[in-house]
């Protein structure tokens, strides 16, 4: 609850001082003398209050809300708001790996958060919001200056020359805000009567959700094809914010019964494998083998895993332990297995990158992307063919692809060569264990009342 503080205090402003939301608020127990001669409008509260906003502590400070128009854009926000060109450029830099900042659009909303007098005002943070539930915050208040290296090239006759510029600049600190998920468990049982459509859209079941159940199956089952008389029960997370609808989480349990047969997938984690996994009712693993393209509309392989290769940006010859797939800017990339985030970051070399960890023999990794997609961070379980970032050219890269590397226990080896020993059921030791969970979740699938 500790990051919904903020929002919960503006609210709670609007409620005490019987006003509706204000789109200037100053959070504050300001005196009468400063509130008229402020050129703003603010609403007259004067009730104490715990006073942070987005974790920031914004006592004594305005906070506005404000929103792109058509002509504008995160640069001349910058300028409106006296940041330089050099910090413009580091925030757009820095922050790379949570919004791509350049491509802002019209209506999305962001904060100023201003420290004000009678005659001044001074910027202290621009939040700018990227999702229902996220938030990038541009810290403005470091008054340290610290030296930014620029390269210009300039052309002297037949050569080209490198001016280098060294000017001094405040720095700007970024920091993502997420408010807090709530996660809710549904369940649902039915009798199909026409079609699977049908019964969802009956009861206001969104039909995405059939596709994640059919995936939940690894697609060994295609949910849309039951029948009259067919029988579907299942068990997922249902994910909202102050009550508000926000995604469908993860498939619990499934459970489908035709005439011929019944159908389980029960999704249990491995403690010793730190894997996820679903599983039958024999405890079987319903995985299959890995995707052949991280990009989701497919693509051509640039260059493929070689311990030889001639490095066109370093040009030395280096090994490449990746499989390069090009594909234009912006492309989805996609996870080619189910499993957990164990890196979504930018370093120099892999750019911004994101490190997928199956089971514990097997990680993929993706490199270059120009950002990731929404909700993408460490510790966070994707699905096979979720949608994990996009195709760019950041850290070393001529051109837009994406390095698509394989881990074997920890070493990288040819995906397009490696036969995959996936294995078929739950280890020995665990099937005990795996038997009482499946039992219990089963008589859970079986409480759920019957729609028909
Ligand atoms: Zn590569």
């Amino acid at each position: 609850m500790r990051k919904l503080i903020g929002l919960v205090f503006l609210s709670s402003l609007f409620v005490t001082c019987r006003n509706p939301f204000p789109a200037e608020t100053k959070v504050a127990q300001h005196n009468a003398e400063k509130s008229a001669a402020a050129p703003v409008k603010q609403t007259a509260c004067t009730d104490k209050q715990p006073s942070t906003f987005m974790d920031i502590d914004v006592n004594g400070l305005y906070v506005r809300e404000k929103e792109f128009s058509r002509k504008e854009n995160v640069e001349k926000v910058f300028r409106a708001n006296k940041l330089d060109k050099i910090q413009y450029t580091q925030f757009i830099n820095d922050s790379k790996e949570y919004y791509d900042f350049t491509s802002i659009k019209p209506r999305q909303k962001y904060f100023t958060i201003t420290k004000e007098t009678d005659s001044t005002t001074q910027l202290q943070y621009l939040v700018f919001k990227i999702s229902d539930y996220e938030y990038v915050i541009a810290n403005c208040t470091d008054t340290s200056t610290v030296p930014f290296t620029s390269e210009t090239s300039v052309r002297r006759g037949r050569r080209h020359a490198h001016i280098t510029k060294t000017e001094f600049y405040h720095p700007i600190q970024i920091a993502y805000y997420e408010k807090d998920i709530d996660t809710v468990q549904i369940k649902f049982a039915a009798v199909i009567n026409k079609s699977v459509v049908k019964t969802f859209r009956e009861n206001n079941l969104d039909p995405k959700l059939i596709e994640r159940l059919s995936a939940s199956m690894e697609n060994k089952l295609n949910i849309n094809s039951l029948r009259k008389g067919d029988t579907l029960q299942f068990i997922y997370n249902q994910l909202s914010i102050n009550g508000q609808f926000l995604d469908y989480g993860q498939v619990k349990a499934i459970c489908v019964k035709t005439k011929k047969k019944q159908f389980y997938s029960v999704d249990y984690f491995l403690n010793d494998d730190s894997s996820y996994q679903y599983l039958d009712d024999k405890g079987n693993y319903l995985k299959t083998a890995f995707l052949k393209s991280p990009l989701q509309k497919g693509g051509r392989i640039a260059s493929r895993y070689n311990l030889h290769r001639f490095h066109p940006v370093l040009q030395v010859e280096k090994a490449h332990l990746g499989t390069d797939f090009a594909a234009p800017t912006g492309s989805p990339i996609v996870a080619t297995a189910s499993g957990v985030v164990e890196a979504a970051q930018f370093t120099q070399n892999n750019g911004n990158y994101v490190k997928i960890r199956h089971d514990r023999t097997y990680e993929t990794q993706y490199l270059h992307m120009c950002r990731f997609a929404r909700g993408i961070r460490n510790g966070v379980r994707v699905r096979k063919g979720q949608v994990i970032g996009y195709v760019g050219m950041t850290g070393l890269a001529t051109g837009p692809h994406v390095c698509y590397r394989f881990w074997k226990r920890g070493v990288q080896v040819d995906p397009l060569k490696e036969k995959l020993n996936v294995l078929k059921q739950i280890p020995n030791a665990h099937l005990n264990s795996y038997l009482a969970y499946f039992k219990n979740i089963k008589d859970k699938l079986n409480s759920i009342s019957l729609i028909n």
